[in-house]
């Protein structure tokens, strides 16, 4: 962060300075929330949690290097205090990047917020210094964390904003108002909160409310709920998407052997082709989203699509691929599911696994349940089954209870699956089936809902290997 006095930080966030004996003394390290993260020069933010109290580790804070503590009471160190620390954070973090004038780049959508953010950072950090949100943190906390870790030398802050509720986007444009403003789809995630994928819409599009006339609004064409954001908007519009009428378009979308997608991107200026390193064709939608951003901000065609190809995932337990010593091959998607990114990571296992099938080898699908689905619930999990069978998926391991029976279902009715599936109640009975029957030439994939933690197989079967 740049350095502030803690007399500056008392002045913009309104606390009161308490233990303070020199209020020239200067924050110069990192804004954090967990004492053990504190560097030399931090500031600590106290918060009272469920389990733990932030306030009781302030003198520890202080004495690992904090200058001061943003607290809600007096703690025997050094402490600004404030009536609500949560606002405190963000009234600093809408102060530092208001000072530093950074271009803000901020994304939200259902499903791909950190994958599209994490290829956005991957491209324009090879055109200048930019700071990107950390795994998830897209709540009015991690967002202003995120924000505050900005320096002088930043060009360019990548924020993604997560939504459970009418308001929040806008909270968080509040404090760090973007310049460019991307929405990447409208699906079912959270849809319970919310009460309907419209009020899903209405609460993703402030993010586009908020932009100026001299922003951009980079929307998906292919969802219609995000491209009639359209008309919510002062700033420009950017389409991405297969759609024609797309600015940022892919043509000739294919999964290679690998179960890597490849396209042809089709830009205002030119086109180039791109091999992504990500698997799962749900990806592409993700590029081409990084792509309009990168376009928009000046890079050139080429350049992005050579970014685009070099791009990994930068955070955990999605589509990560492990081969074994002994030859099996592990695909960690464990992270989350929806319908959407079930199939594509069901296609890609069949196209990664075609040449091992050849081989001798199986492909193992290890799925769990998806969540928040509603009244689809039954429908969408029997698909998922029947696509395994029509995908040619050697075995169908459903995990859980009777989400794991759809699956299990699903496939018994499309390929009359017997043997071929197996239902079992829980991720230890799961590790205990495939421990026993993986050979070397196998590909396993693995992926559930957040809430199913199934990356506990994936992370037992990787273990002393
Ligand atoms: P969260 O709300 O947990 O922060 P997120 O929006 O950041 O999620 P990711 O972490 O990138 O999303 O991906 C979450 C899940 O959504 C993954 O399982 C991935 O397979 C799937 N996914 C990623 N991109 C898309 C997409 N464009 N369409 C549908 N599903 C996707
Ligand atoms: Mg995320």
């Amino acid at each position: 962060m740049i350095a502030l006095s803690l007399a500056e930080i008392a002045e913009i966030v309104g606390g009161q300075s308490y233990d303070i004996p020199d209020p020239a003394v200067q924050v110069t390290g990192p804004v954090v929330i967990d004492s053990r993260q504190v560097e030399s020069g931090s500031l600590f933010a106290a918060f009272a949690g469920e389990h733990v109290d932030g306030h009781d580790y302030a003198k520890r804070a202080v004495a690992e290097g904090a200058v001061a503590v943003l607290a809600t009471r007096p703690v025997g160190v050094p402490a600004i205090v404030v009536e609500d620390v949560r606002s405190a954070l963000g009234a600093l973090a809408r102060a530092v990047v208001g000072k530093l004038g950074t271009e803000v780049v901020a994304l939200t959508g259902s499903a791909g917020k950190t994958s599209t953010k994490d290829l956005i950072a991957q491209l324009l950090q090879r055109h200048a210094p930019t700071v990107w949100t950390p795994g998830s943190l897209n709540n009015e906390i991690g967002l202003p964390l995120t924000a505050l870790r900005a320096t002088a030398e930043t060009r360019h802050l990548v924020l993604e904003m997560g939504a459970r509720g009418i308001g929040h986007i806008r909270y968080l444009t509040g404090l760090t108002p973007p310049r460019i403003g991307l929405v990447l789809n409208v699906g079912t995630a959270h849809i319970g909160e919310f009460g309907g994928r419209e009020q899903i819409a209405e609460a993703k599009g402030e993010l586009v409310e908020s932009l100026p006339g001299h922003g951009i609004a980079v929307l998906n064409a292919d969802d219609p709920l995000v491209r009639a954001m359209a008309s919510r908007t002062k700033a420009r519009v950017v389409l991405f998407g297969e759609a024609d009428e797309a600015d940022v378009r892919a043509e000739n979308v294919r999964l290679m052997p690998s179960g890597q997608p490849a396209f042809r991107l089709r830009t205002p200026s030119g086109c180039s082709d791109v091999t992504l390193r990500l698997y799962g064709e749900h990806h592409v939608s993700n590029a081409l989203a990084a792509a309009a951003v990168a376009h928009e901000l000046g890079m050139s065609v080429d350049e992005i699509a050579t970014a685009l190809s070099e791009a990994g995932t930068l955070s955990r337990w999605r589509m990560e691929v492990t081969e074994r010593p002994d030859g099996v091959t592990v695909v960690n998607d464990a992270y989350n599911a929806n319908p959407e990114s079930m199939r594509a990571a069901l296609r890609a296992l069949a196209a990664m696994g075609a040449a091992a099938q050849a081989a001798g080898g199986r492909t193992w699908a290890v799925l769990g349940p998806m969540a928040e689905l509603g009244g689809e619930s039954l429908a969408e999990h029997d698909a998922v089954g029947r696509l395994a069978v029509r995908l040619n998926v050697s075995k169908l391991v459903a995990v859980g209870g009777r989400e794991a029976s759809w699956l299990q279902l699903g496939a018994y009715n499309e390929g009359s699956w017997g043997e071929e599936s197996v239902h079992v109640s829980d991720a230890q009975a799961a590790v205990d089936l495939l421990r026993s029957e993986l050979r070397p030439g196998d590909v396993v994939l693995v992926k559930a809902s957040r809430s199913a933690g199934l990356e506990r197989i994936a992370q037992a079967l990787l273990e002393n290997t």
